[in-house]
């Protein structure tokens, strides 16, 4: 049986519109379709799964999931194991896309499978496993992937994160930040000293602001190094390492070790303890400038995040020079959006809102989705996302408040009477002009 058959036979055929058939994976050659110039290639021997043509066929099928998600421009692979059979299923933007659902049999063989493909133990099966793939398609880029593998009552599940290695950050315009931001973040650009942090509650995608920052810098005249966990973006010149939490070194240790390289631009991927607070903190003062983010859930909840992690106020208020706060959403699909009228309540709240920065008060339009089918976005009614900013400058009032001990709300009214405009107002503003959704920002932002 040639594996198109094969595949053909066993996939329980539940495929999304998207999806391209499995037939026209192999219309030119079901033998050299796939091309992993990695360690890939040489693992083809799962001896303990049978011989050697159901190997070849495990590794059509999971090669074959790859392929599907690379070209669903997935971000994450799911492989789930349930009663009867195995699902497999990609985050695209933020959604779920059922790929397929393969029949049991193929369950133990593709976890097998992925596991030696990033190096991890087959015959563990209690314990908790994290590993990455170097994988080269044939015609695609390289993708790293990152490997969670987790015990279920059905067993392992496993996701797969997928990250492009020659994808270039995207540019500062592309990151829809509104002029009065823009300018602020601009002004710092050219500080010769300090820290500037980008922060964020949860989710992926953080690495984008850090460095289409770090992109407006010229690396041939200085020397820009990163501490990344994982490396997302390369950027040439920059010197980017990938920390090993494996080896038990941690990003202070690596910090310690970086400021020895002469380094003139500093990118720490997160500050997570008091010692890389510190150091990061200390660094920013001696004349190089440092950027890191921090997991909080507003710009004033950043200062009070490094105060808790017991970094001298004194020290903070010298070396932070902005703080980047961020929010991403889902946007509306271009295909199937509608325009309509908010209601008098919903008009006068965006009003009380953003009037300063809108003309015609009455002429307010917003975007939902279209209620019928689409198969631009596969009725999901997203497509891509936006970026919501907070953009809060240290100045001499915020710096006096914070060496009081003032409260977040205190920090956080002096931020807005100095200028920060709320990352509320960002939305509401976005909402009428760049066509998310009202429901979108209630969702993220709440009431
Ligand atoms: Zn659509």
């Amino acid at each position: 049986m040639s594996i198109s058959d094969f595949l053909k036979k066993w996939w329980t055929i539940k495929t999304s519109t998207k999806n391209v058939k499995v037939e026209d994976l192999f219309a030119t050659s079901s033998s050299n379709w796939v091309n992993n110039k990695s360690h890939v290639d040489s693992d083809l021997n799962i001896v303990s799964y049978g011989d050697k043509k159901e190997d070849s066929e495990v590794i059509a099928v999971v090669n074959d999931i790859f392929l599907h998600a690379m070209k669903s421009k997935a971000s994450d692979i799911h492989i789930e194991p349930r009663e009867k059979s195995v699902n497999i299923r990609f985050r695209v933007d933020w959604n779920f896309i059922e790929y397929k659902e393969i029949a049991l049999i193929f369950r133990d063989s593709i976890i097998a499978r992925v596991k030696i493909m990033s190096y991890l133990r087959i015959d563990e099966h209690r314990l908790p496993q994290d590993g990455k793939i170097a994988y080269k398609l044939f015609g695609w880029k390289s993708v790293d992937m990152r490997v969670s593998i987790i015990p279920t009552i059905y067993w392992e599940k496993c996701v797969i994160r997928l990250l492009k290695k020659d994808d270039k950050p995207p540019e500062l315009k592309d990151l829809w930040i509104m002029p009065y931001n823009l300018v602020k973040i601009k002004k710092h650009l050219k500080d010769n000293y300090g820290m500037i942090l980008a922060v964020w509650p949860t989710g992926s995608w953080k690495s984008t602001t850090l460095f289409s920052l770090l992109s407006q810098f010229n690396p041939k005249d200085q020397n820009i190094s990163t501490l990344e966990d994982p490396v997302e973006y390369r950027i040439n010149w920059v010197n980017h390492t990938q920390i090993n939490p494996a080896i038990n070194f941690t990003f202070a240790k690596w910090l310690r070790s970086l400021l020895r390289q002469d380094p003139d631009i500093i990118m720490v991927w997160e500050i997570r303890d008091e010692e890389t607070a510190k150091l990061a903190v200390e660094a920013s003062i001696t004349w190089h400038i440092v950027f890191s983010t921090i997991h909080t859930n507003s710009a004033t909840h950043t200062i009070q995040r490094l105060v808790n992690l017991w970094v001298d106020p004194l020290l903070i208020s010298s070396s932070l020079r902005m703080i980047i706060s961020q929010r991403l959403a889902r946007k509306l699909c271009t295909h199937c959006k509608i325009v309509y009228k908010p209601n008098d309540k919903i008009k006068e709240y965006i009003v009380w809102k953003v009037w300063k920065y809108i003309k015609e008060k009455d002429d307010i339009n917003l975007y939902k989705a279209n209620d019928s089918w689409c198969e631009h976005c596969n009725h999901t009614w997203y497509s891509w996302r936006v970026w919501f900013y907070e953009v809060l400058e240290m100045t001499d009032k915020l710096e006096t408040l914070m060496l009081k001990n003032a409260s977040r709300l205190q920090l956080e009214i002096q931020a807005i009477w100095d200028g920060m405009i709320p990352i509320k107002e960002d939305w509401l503003l976005k909402v009428i002009l760049w066509e998310t959704s009202l429901e979108e920002l209630l969702a993220v932002l709440g009431t």
